[in-house]
């Protein structure tokens, strides 16, 4: 191929375009043909250009439709100019493979490709889910359908920052490279949930404070990025350290445990809202209605109206109704003269009456605005003992259960394992050993 000068194929480009506009610009309008407009409608992939039709052979094309709100398997082979028989014929072959018709989600991409362009597709890809694709052929005997399963990647990697807003902002600023999108949130709840019994992630957070994670990352089809198993963590609260080691117990399920080896689950919850629940935007306060309310000795928990409100502890319910300011409160009696409550809630859970027992984790109602509210929250208390205690210092420290004498060289030896990985620079981890 002789190269010719840059001007002359300038031109030449220029003239193809101009002849290009002026053949759309006088294109009739084709004529109502449904086997043709089956590739016209929707995202072509590759653009099949019918001035090339006569001169190369045809190709296949493809295109991807998805599946609308409400729409049938069937609304939408149609909508695509499928026959009455093709549709119910793909639709029978593929519910016999992996294709569950009645559980269908809105959006659902599926791919059509044509021999040729403009001829009715014969192979169609259903996918299913980011990493299950149904591929459909058409064949001599009819429909056949293959389900493929799209590999996932897991590695661990060691993510650590500094907390200057919160927990989500630490998060972005140190994680995102190697947690994008969601997957840094999730992982914000899960350092949360782990630190559950310890640790107010809504609250307790100082400027300064920093955190550390060895987490397990799954990297599935397409990049997407999820949160595998934290293995384990550390906080630095007002200089003071907080360690989690995932240690798998012969006699327990695999759980927390803090580096001395105490469990970190422990008597009371220190929060009666999942973190991922409660509005990171809430900083002033909901009282002003009546003044003295600004100095309560309660904690007020902006969420949205409905969000399930947990017991912090095991306990018995010795009060479920209206009470003045309050509005709809739950007051908890738990062991060891603490009680709890739980006001301004919209709803009871089931079940939820004075003499009713309730776990540690139950719902026991739903947040609301009832009484003297202005805007959706949780007002909580502690009492231990009849008196109102500030629920940071009532609910701390309250340690679980140490570590099984017989396990604990084998707890030592992984919590050095996890712990010496956690404080590695960011970025992937080799374990030394399972
Ligand atoms: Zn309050």
């Amino acid at each position: 191929m002789t190269r010719k000068p840059l001007r002359a194929r300038a031109t030449l480009y220029l003239t193809v375009a101009l002849l290009v506009l002026v053949a759309l610009r006088y294109t009739p309008e084709l004529p109502d043909n449904p086997a043709g407009s089956v590739l016209q409608q929707g995202e072509a992939l590759p653009a099949a250009t019918a001035a090339l039709a006569d001169s190369t052979p045809p190709a296949p094309e493809s295109r991807i439709e998805k599946l609308n709100r409400g729409e049938t398997l069937i609304g939408l082979f149609k909508r695509v100019g499928l026959s009455d028989q093709a549709a119910s014929d793909i639709v029978r072959a593929a519910s016999a493979k992996a294709l569950d018709a009645r559980y269908l989600k809105a959006g659902m991409p599926v791919e059509f490709t044509a021999d040729t362009a403009g001829s009715e597709p014969t192979q169609l890809v259903f996918h299913l889910g980011i990493d299950r694709l149904l591929r459909m052929r058409k064949t001599a005997d009819g429909w056949t359908g293959t389900e493929e399963r799209l590999p996932w990647t897991t590695d661990t990697v060691a993510v650590g920052g500094t907390i200057h807003a919160n927990l989500y902002q630490a998060m972005d600023s140190s994680a995102a490279t190697f947690f994008p999108g969601h997957a840094k949130d999730e992982l914000a709840w899960a350092l949360a949930d782990i630190f559950e019994y310890r640790v107010d992630m809504s609250r307790d957070l100082q400027d300064g404070d920093r955190f550390r994670a060895l987490v397990e990352r799954q990297v599935g089809p397409g990049g997407v990025t999820r949160v595998g198993k934290v293995l384990a963590a550390d906080f630095t609260l007002s200089g003071s350290d907080l360690s989690a080691v995932l240690f798998d117990s012969r006699s327990a399920s695999p759980q927390y445990y803090d580096a001395s080896g105490k469990s970190l689950r422990a008597q009371f919850l220190r929060v009666p809202l999942e973190f991922r629940r409660i509005s990171s935007s809430f900083g002033t306060r909901y009282h002003p209605i009546l003044k003295r309310w600004k100095t309560h000795e309660g904690t007020d928990y902006a969420a949205n109206a409905g969000t399930p409100v947990r017991a912090v502890g095991d306990a018995v319910v010795v009060r479920a109704g209206w009470a003045g300011g309050y509005g709809n409160l739950i007051e908890l009696r738990h062991p060891n003269g603490y009680r709890t409550r739980y006001g301004h809630l919209r709803a009871f859970a089931k079940g939820i009456h004075p003499g009713a027992h309730v776990n540690i984790s139950q719902t026991i109602g739903y947040v609301g605005t009832t009484g003297l509210s202005t805007g959706p929250h949780l007002h909580f208390e502690v009492i231990v003992n009849g008196h109102q205690r500030d629920s940071r210092v009532a609910l701390k420290n309250i340690s679980g259960t140490p570590i099984a004498s017989g396990e604990r060289a084998a707890f030592e030896a992984r919590r050095e394992l996890l712990l010496g990985s956690l404080n590695q620079q960011s970025g992937v981890v080799r374990l030394a050993l399972r």
